[in-house]
């Protein structure tokens, strides 16, 4: 029998657990007090359980952990860590320090099914979703080797595509979201997609978390070919998917926008008008992200100058417009980068399917 990892429940679904062996709901609490606080994982020392709630959970239950494999670290204080999920599957997470904080950068899948032409992870096509004690476990192992207290924000922008795991992801966010787990607020936790727009519809009612939308291209016909879910999901349909979720919920929402910089693709200043004018009905930010090269890759980034005029058109206009530093290169750390390792490549890339 495969035991139960108890980081794939959130409080509900560990209250549901609990009850099941016949316990109060008052395990759950002191559950996520060992696992979340305390940082206990052995069921034997978990000292509030009798002896036989204790034997129970050794019987059917574990928390488990990824292997961590590799830790690296850049000039810019940039961490990196590769964790291995089976001996065939590797990802890869990545904290960016900011100050006495800092961003952590996690994955929501092995590869990426979606094979967006200018991102490594989706170079190397799918394997597998993580399941939510997967995510929540990159989360727990950052902690251990930062100081729980550093990791401010998390961020979906590893490998995968969060929207195309969507009930471990949500499950995920509960744990980030809840002050038993992880207590940060709404505004701290990114989910980021290529723009899967039944699920931006579903993410807007199940999970009040920050939304950012990898949009790179202006029109539908670059769009197509840079990010290829766009031939089922036009610009059209993500950008009015992208209102419901700004009208749902009771608090103020806001999108961030990323857009990768390549050069003499998506970086004239006609992209940067057609752009704002896109935009101009929506509470959007916009986050211009320099590209990041890697391997056997036909781009270039745009150069400095550039993306400033393509900033300024942005800002004229009205839009909140920022420019995202590259951090981390020198481990392959940066945004895109993340290659971790896809052994059985037998799940080939489809964006039509989705
Ligand atoms: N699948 C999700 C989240 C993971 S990718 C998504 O696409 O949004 C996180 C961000 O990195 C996305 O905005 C993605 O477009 C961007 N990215 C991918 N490859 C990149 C590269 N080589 N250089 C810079 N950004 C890249
Ligand atoms: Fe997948 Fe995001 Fe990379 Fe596109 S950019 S291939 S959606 S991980």
């Amino acid at each position: 029998m495969n035991k139960q990892n108890l980081l794939s429940l959130n409080q509900e679904a560990l209250n549901d657990f609990f009850v099941c062996l016949g316990e109060k709901h008052y395990r759950t609490k002191q559950v996520m007090q060992w696992i979340y606080k305390v940082h206990e994982f052995d069921f034997d020392k978990m000292f509030n359980f009798s002896k036989p709630l204790r034997e129970e959970l050794n019987k059917i239950a574990c928390i488990e952990f990824p292997k961590v494999v590799k830790q690296k670290f850049a000039l810019d204080k940039v961490i990196k860590w590769v964790l291995a999920l089976s001996k065939d599957n590797y990802i890869e997470m990545v904290y960016i320090p900011d100050k006495d904080r800092g961003t952590l950068c996690i994955s929501s899948q092995v590869g990426c099914a979606l094979a967006c032409t200018f991102c490594s992870t989706g170079m190397q096509g799918f394997n597998k979703n993580l399941t939510t004690g997967e995510i929540i476990a990159q989360v727990l192992i950052a902690n251990k080797y930062l100081n729980s207290k550093r990791i401010s924000n998390v961020v979906f922008m590893g490998m995968g595509e969060p929207l195309l795991n969507e009930q471990a992801v949500y499950n995920a966010c509960d744990l980030l979201l809840d002050d038993l787990a992880f207590g940060l607020s709404r505004r701290k936790v990114t989910i980021s997609t290529s723009g899967i727009v039944p699920a931006i519809l579903r993410m807007s009612k199940r999970t009040p978390v920050s939304l950012a939308i990898s949009l790179h291209a202006p029109n539908n016909q670059l769009r197509d070919k840079l990010v290829p879910v766009n031939q089922k999901y036009s610009i059209e349909k993500l950008l009015k998917a992208c209102k419901v979720y700004l009208n749902a919920g009771t608090q103020e929402r806001h999108i961030l926008f990323e857009y990768v910089m390549l050069e003499n693709v998506n970086d004239s200043t006609e992209h940067a008008n057609k752009l704002a004018k896109l935009l101009k009905t929506i509470s959007a930010k916009v986050n211009l992200i320099p590209f990041n090269s890697f391997e056997r890759t036909q781009y270039k980034s745009s150069n400095t100058q550039t993306i400033k005029q393509f900033q300024d058109i942005l800002y004229q206009q009205g839009i909140r417009t920022m420019m995202r530093r590259t951090r981390g290169e020198d481990i392959d750390g940066a945004c895109g980068q993340l290659a971790g390792r896809v052994l059985n490549k037998t799940k080939k890339p489809d964006a039509r399917k989705y």
